[in-house]
């Protein structure tokens, strides 16, 4: 699993870098940008899902 991040639809809200920011960070316009490209761990999948699932853009898909 890794996370997909479409920064066409990032509208720079913050919520997935305040979930889960040891996986996201953000650009200085507060665009989403991940840390973490490569494949998940096994304990880092759960909370990728809620970062995801909190976009409001669904600009973040774990897959
Ligand atoms: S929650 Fe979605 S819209 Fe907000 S910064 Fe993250 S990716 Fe962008």
């Amino acid at each position: 699993m890794k996370i997909h991040l479409d920064s066409d639809r990032c509208q720079g809200h913050g919520r997935c870098y305040s979930i889960a920011p040891a996986l996201f960070t953000y650009d200085d316009n507060g665009q989403a940008a991940l840390i973490v490209t490569d494949e998940l761990a096994d304990e880092q999948v759960g909370l990728a899902q809620l970062a995801a699932n909190n976009c409001p853009e669904y600009a973040i898909e774990v897959a």
